[in-house]
């Protein structure tokens, strides 16, 4: 017996060699691949004895996506701070609306972001940064009952400045550095590798809100407890220049002069960097997730990602948040990533469709430290597989199925969702959670929060509306 049995279509394995399997199929059993090759010769094995037959013949099969860059309670965000510099985006939009957060609202809007990462095909996920007021026990609680995969960072700070002078963080966000660390350590104790699904990272804030002697406190806490940090990083020109005059550093060398380089780290954004700051991040093997959709939104620049990937920097993909992209489908990111890099070389072979979708998959599962689990389909892995319905106009004929992937499809081309060999969707219907409360929910707490926070209260619109 095996529990499923997907057979037909294009495999995409992402495997070593990077084998892309024509008429192929895959078989799990108890949550772990168990087989991957050719339709003819694995079907003779599992065709009749699968509990769950998935047919694949017009269909891309793959590893489920890695989203190594989410902000859960953006997702009652969207269109609430368009047309704005990141730091009036935040000081003057997203903060307020953040900041005046009930822990019901923020969890409707966490469970919103999860269900549309579910249908774009996202299977595992890094959140950057829970506070208290969010309520942060219930939204880990909420991710693993979905069954997805995800890394949850929580804020830690104990400053309130961000930048530039005038940029002070919403008072409803300040926690301190006590308290924001202790409870990081208690969500570790708690929620730290259950079942394989949940990890805790430490999620420092913005150079600006946190003290020196605090991120050396994380970097040696986070090593003490074998966990993962990430934090956003010379993301526009003002982190660069808060970096060289208060410590004579830039942004990646203060980042590493604290301790906060490394296998377990992945750094956000990462836009503005010299030569000698990538080698760094390379050296140190240091993570970097690519957001191209906020930076081109937000005017905050291109990131290097070529040059990055040519100096053996593990770059992964992330859609950041509500505000900035305003969408959490990384299919679509990738078409974005692609494109970026193209106009910022004026080179149209300066990434390839292959580098794409390796950072949206395997290099992302390195990114959480979950490669040994996910990120592609290869034998002992866990069962992180999506499955992709090429038959519709704009992916046909399949002549390329991963440049067809990054430049022609979108999210909603996901048809079947499988996390830890557990069926999440099937046939677009999502079966953890439900569709229609969700969107209710989220519809009520997000006029209630606009209310109260006095901002977003009339859609940013030139136009009237009758
Ligand atoms: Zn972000």
């Amino acid at each position: 017996m095996v529990d499923i049995y997907i057979r037909g279509g294009w495999v995409v394995t992402m495997d070593r060699e990077r084998r892309i399997i024509r008429d192929g199929a895959v078989a799990v059993e108890d949550g772990v691949i168990i087989d991957v090759g050719k339709r003819e010769q694995l079907d003779e094995k599992y065709r009749r004895y699968a509990d769950v037959l998935i047919s694949a013949e017009r269909d891309i099969v793959m590893p489920g996506l890695v989203n190594t860059h989410v902000h859960l309670a953006q997702g009652l965000l969207r269109a609430c701070a368009d047309y704005l510099p990141l730091i009036e985006w935040l000081r003057d939009r997203v903060w307020p609306l953040q900041g005046n957060y009930t822990k019901q609202e923020a969890l409707a809007s966490a469970k919103l972001v999860v269900l549309e990462m579910i249908k774009t095909g996202t299977t595992s996920f890094l959140e950057t940064g829970l506070v208290g007021r969010y309520g942060p026990d219930e939204i880990i609680e909420m991710i693993h009952s979905t069954g997805l995969r995800a890394a949850v960072a929580r804020h830690v700070m104990d400053l309130k400045g961000y930048a530039t002078q005038d940029n002070i963080l919403h008072e409803g966000l300040v926690e301190s550095g006590d308290y924001s660390l202790k409870d990081t350590v208690r969500l570790i104790e708690k929620y730290h590798g259950w079942d394989n699904r949940i990890w805790v990272w430490f999620g420092p804030r913005t150079p600006g809100a946190v003290s020196t002697e605090l991120y050396r406190e994380i970097a040696a806490r986070a090593r003490e407890l074998k966990t993962g940090i990430t934090m956003h990083l010379a993301e526009v020109r003002e982190d660069v220049e808060y970096t060289v005059r208060n410590f004579s550093k830039k942004p990646v060398e203060f980042a590493h002069w604290l301790g906060l380089t490394g296998r377990n780290v992945v750094l956000v954004h990462v836009v503005w960097v010299e030569d000698s700051e990538i080698r760094l991040l390379s050296e140190t093997e240091t993570s970097v997730s690519h957001n191209p959709s906020s930076n081109m939104k937000l005017a905050s620049g291109a990131a290097r990602v070529s040059d990055m990937l040519r100096m053996s920097v593990n770059v992964a993909l992330g859609t950041d948040g509500g505000p900035s992209n305003n969408s959490y489908d990384l299919i679509r990111e990738m078409k974005h990533a692609a494109l970026l890099q193209s106009l910022r070389t004026l080179r149209a072979d300066a990434i390839r469709a292959e580098d794409v979708l390796e950072m949206a998959t395997i290099r992302g599962a390195r990114a959480l430290m979950i490669d040994h689990l996910a990120g592609s389909i290869e034998r002992g892995k866990r069962a992180d597989i999506i499955v992709v319905d090429y038959w519709q106009p704009h992916l046909h004929p399949l002549n390329n199925p991963v440049s067809h992937l990054v430049y022609a499809a979108s999210g909603y081309d996901v048809k079947h969702s499988i996390v830890d060999g557990r069926v999440v969707m099937f046939n677009r219907r999502v079966l953890t959670l439900s569709e229609e409360e969700i969107l209710e929910e989220a519809e009520r707490a997000a006029w209630s929060l606009y209310e109260r926070a006095g901002v977003c209260t009339s859609p940013d619109l030139k136009w009237p509306i009758y």
